[in-house]
């Protein structure tokens, strides 16, 4: 059976078909996995380093058709599509460095009569379960750090982005990764429901809080250890002394670009009363100055939503909240002369916490606004949600920056236009946002196990 991918900037037109994964296929995938896995765990890291290397140089000369699969299949604008392919790189690049050290031995424990040697091993067949956002970055980010430790990954992209995975297959095949080391399931989520009932040994989920949970239940069964980076709505807080001209850019980039489509994007905005009107009369003067349009064009800064069902997804939460009585500020519908799944940028002020757009994540270029009076509220608010991954503080007082941060409940926080991006630093959430971090040392260990191993002397 196949599964065809369309192009969400041009009116959903086809852009091509792959065949979908079967059972037996994966069945297949899985056992031959499971036999090659031993012998790449058993290569030194440096051997591991050069075919994951030889990848990264497989990809080079194809760098131009990896950002244009990733423009027309999910809408990324292509100048921004291809500094990821570039970003990617740097990923694999700084992680091949980290790995060793990550990974060595360690003696935890010594008197006069044993010593403890701690060792991190791989965890084995891993399978990597992958949303559409960001493609390229996915790679390295979900389980570059997996591969080097010396796990066998099965990659399923997400069925939006089919066409990309393909790719993806067909460049793999033509590194030094030994071929049943890395190999990619093509299909949507009944695809991926088969995968994870498979005899693994972890799967890594990144996606929505709600496929997030259900894999967990699928995977208890085979007691298969989970790995999850879900959903966000993190807030940002404008306190009264952020200097808002410069931090605006950074605050709209963070809602905005890739059309809102970001786990960790700021979803609510909590601004000090007093610097309300400031604050969206900038937003207004800085998306005056940006271009909604087909993702292949050069001066597109946003393109359209991946695909109609989050389109209308985000319309029905947009008209939930006009009809609880949201006002819009600007945006508010979809681009009269665009075909597709294009929405405008909209800000929505008159918020009340019933709304769809405040309770749930909304993965769109949607933002609510609400005014706060002290900073015991501002916290209030922003902790007034299910999720925990990202949030962002604005404010000029370093020490209330310190305050502020101790009490939220995010794995990840930025300060101003300080945010939380390096391979050195790891990347996850609280509460319903997810249960690991991806990146650092911390990145290594959870995609590997600890084996003690006491020594006599
Ligand atoms: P999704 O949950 O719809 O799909 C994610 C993946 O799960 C896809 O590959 C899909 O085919 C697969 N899937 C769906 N049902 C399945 C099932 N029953 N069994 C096995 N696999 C199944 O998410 P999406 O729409 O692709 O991505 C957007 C979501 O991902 C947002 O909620 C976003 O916040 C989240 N996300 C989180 C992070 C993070 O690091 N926390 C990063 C990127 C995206």
């Amino acid at each position: 059976m196949k599964l065809a991918s369309t192009n969400p900037s041009r009116n959903y037109e086809v852009l091509g078909e792959v065949e979908i994964s079967t059972e037996e296929d994966i069945k297949n995938m899985v056992a031959k996995a499971r036999a090659a896995q031993p012998a790449w765990a058993a290569l030194s890291q440096a051997e591991r380093n050069q075919a994951v290397q030889s990848f990264v140089d497989v990809c080079k000369p194809s760098a131009e058709e990896i950002a244009t699969t990733m423009a027309q299949e999910m809408g990324k604008p292509i100048k921004q599509a291809r500094n990821q392919v570039n970003e990617a790189f740097s990923y694999f690049r700084d992680y091949m460095k980290m790995a060793e050290e990550a990974l060595a031995p360690e003696i935890v424990f010594e008197n006069d009569t044993e010593r403890h040697h701690l060792l991190h091993e791989p965890l084995g067949v891993i399978v990597a379960i992958t949303p559409w956002n960001f493609p390229i970055l996915n790679i390295p980010w979900q389980f570059g750090q997996a591969l080097l430790a010396g796990n066998a990954v099965i990659y399923k992209p997400s069925e939006e982005i089919v066409l990309f995975g393909a790719l993806i297959a067909r460049l793999v095949a033509e590194s030094d990764i030994p071929s049943d080391v890395f190999t990619t399931v093509l299909g949507d989520g009944k695809v991926g429901e088969i995968l994870v009932k498979q005899p693994i040994d972890a799967i890594l989920f990144t996606g929505s809080t709600r496929t997030g949970q259900k894999i967990t239940e699928l995977a208890a069964a085979n007691s298969t250890r989970v790995l999850t980076e879900m959903g966000g709505s993190a807030p940002g807080i404008v306190f009264e002394d952020a200097d808002v001209p410069a931090i605006i850019e950074t605050l709209y980039v963070m809602r905005f670009d890739n059309t809102g489509q970001y786990c960790d994007g700021l979803k609510r905005l909590i601004v000090h009363e007093s610097k309300l009107d400031e604050v969206l009369s900038e937003l207004k003067r800085i998306n005056a100055g940006k271009k909604v349009g087909d993702a292949m064009s050069e001066t597109s800064d946003l393109g359209p939503l991946v695909a109609k069902r989050q389109l209308d997804v985000l319309k029905e939460q947009v008209q939930d909240a006009l009809d609880k009585g949201a006002e819009i500020l600007f945006g508010g519908k979809e681009p009269a002369n665009l075909q597709g799944a294009y929405y405008e940028p909209t800000v929505l002020t008159n918020i009340s916490f019933d709304m769809r757009v405040w309770k749930e994540e909304v993965f769109g270029p949607v933002l609510p606004v609400v005014a706060f009076k002290t900073e015991e509220e501002a916290l209030k608010l922003a902790n007034n949600t299910p999720y925990g991954l990202g949030a962002f503080v604005f404010t000029a007082d370093a020490a209330r920056y310190l305050r502020v941060a101790k009490q939220l409940q995010s794995g990840i926080i930025a300060h101003n236009n300080a945010l939380y991006f390096s391979t050195k630093s790891p990347f996850g959430g609280f509460k319903a946002s997810g249960n690991s971090r991806a990146g650092g040392i911390e990145g290594f260990h959870e995609v590997t196990q600890t084996k003690l191993i006491s020594e006599e002397k």
